[in-house]
């Protein structure tokens, strides 16, 4: 779709009430057959999978789903992905892997799947992490952190939406900047080991938040922290010191 609207998106079957938006309990509950039908890269340690999924009911930004693999002697296991494309992408959903050092399901993407492989995945789950696309959003991510705010990005673009949102990533370097062509005016990059031009390097500090709390929209921003637990601490903690009220800061933590 890409006609001018900033309309809430509501998957059918589903209603949003204040703060939190109801999961789908069936398809929640049904394991689906997603087969794999394009492989990305994006990083020397990351990629996207692209999956056909023909009875796939929709998503909301920022929600993930459980992913399964089952071997041929029947050992199965199972792990959680956030969805990376956009709502609107019907019938398919994309994931992006940071291919982690010995692990068994991102190895198993990262050096067997080829497409035309299944999986098997039962989702969309959490609405608390959800993004409607109805509130400004002020996304704050790290390393594959920012898989589920790519989707509010994608999803914002798709839809032409006037709502403010903005983006504040960070990645060690320019190459493990996960989507960077992707990014524009909306994003604000912090690079921890190298940076290009000499750009300054270093963790993420108040300095970078600031320019965003001090552009307070209309009802004030909507806060998505997603990361390690580490950073998601850290990203928190520099918003509410720079006055972003706790409530109104929602975290999604990969490990
Ligand atoms: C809600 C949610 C959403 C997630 N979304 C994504 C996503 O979009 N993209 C993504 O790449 N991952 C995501 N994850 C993490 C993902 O679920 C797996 O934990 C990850 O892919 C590792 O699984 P594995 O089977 O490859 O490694 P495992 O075999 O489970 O672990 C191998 C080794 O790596 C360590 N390890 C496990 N996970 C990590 C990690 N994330 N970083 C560093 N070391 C680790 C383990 O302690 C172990 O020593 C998400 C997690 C959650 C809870």
């Amino acid at each position: 779709m890409t006609e001018t609207t900033t309309e809430t998106f509501v998957p059918p079957t589903r209603f949003a009430v204040p703060g939190r938006i109801a999961v789908n309990t069936r398809t929640a509950t049904t394991w689906q057959t997603a087969t794999l039908t394009e492989i990305r890269g994006e990083t020397p340690h990351a990629a996207t999978f692209r999956f056909a999924v023909p009875a796939w009911e929709g998503h909301l930004p920022g929600q993930h789903l459980l992913l399964r693999l089952t071997a041929g002697d029947g050992y199965a296991a199972q792990r959680h992905y956030s969805i990376a494309s956009s709502p609107d992408d019907t019938g398919h959903i994309e994931l992006t892997l940071d291919h982690v050092d010995g692990g068994e399901v991102s190895g198993w993407f990262h050096t067997v799947a080829r497409p035309g492989d299944s999986v098997e995945v039962r989702g969309p789950l959490s609405g608390f992490f959800a993004w409607p696309g109805d509130r400004p959003a002020l996304l704050v991510g790290a390393g594959s952190g920012v898989v589920p705010l790519m989707s509010m990005l994608r999803h914002h673009r798709a839809r032409t939406m006037d709502v403010p949102l903005r983006l504040l990533v960070s990645a060690r370097s320019p190459e493990e900047l996960i989507y960077a062509r992707e990014y524009g005016d909306e994003t604000t990059a912090v690079f921890t080991r190298r940076a290009q031009n000499g750009a300054p390097v270093g963790r993420m500090a108040a300095a970078h938040v600031a320019p965003f709390l001090a552009e307070q929209p209309p009802g004030g921003w909507e806060a998505y922290i997603c990361g390690s637990n580490g950073f998601a601490e850290h990203a928190s903690r520099l918003l509410v010191e720079a006055g972003q009220p706790v409530d109104r800061i929602r975290i999604e933590r990969f490990g």
